[in-house]
Parts: C-alpha cells; structure tokens; sequence
C-alpha cells in the first residue's frame, strides 16, 4: 500500500495541499508547514493532484510512481 509523508523541511507553507484537500493536510500552526491530520491516510486521486501541485514537491508519495 502506498505510503504518503510530508518533508516539512522543504515545504514553503504555501496552504496549496491545505486547500485542494483540507480533510488531509492542515498547516501547523508553530511552523507554518503542512501536515498530515491523519498519518494512515490513503493515497487518493485528490491526494495524488495535490502533490503533483505542491511547488516544492515535497508531498511523497512512496510505493508507486507519481508520474504514472
Ligand atoms: S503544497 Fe507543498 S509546499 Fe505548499 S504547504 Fe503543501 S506541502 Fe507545503
């Protein structure tokens, strides 16, 4: 099953992800950066979209290619 994380290091708190899916990602209100509000979140198209409009391509997807 595909995993999904968030490498906060890269990302720049734009709110895109929090937009496109607010039932999946939230900003951290300390840092600014986003989050997952669920850490067994499935992979789903909406959250496939949101990764490939992420700018700083930090939201990964692992166990499959999102380039498909
Ligand atoms: S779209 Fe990417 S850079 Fe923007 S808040 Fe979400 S994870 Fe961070």
């Amino acid at each position: 099953m595909p995993a999904l994380a968030i490498d906060s290091y890269r990302c720049n708190g734009c709110g895109s992800c929090c937009e496109m899916c607010p039932e999946v990602f939230g900003l951290t209100p300390l840092t600014s950066r986003a989050q997952l509000l669920n850490p067994d979140q499935e992979v789903t198209e909406d959250v496939r979209r949101a990764a490939a409009f992420c700018p700083k391509k930090c939201i990964l997807v692992s166990g499959e290619d999102i380039d498909a």
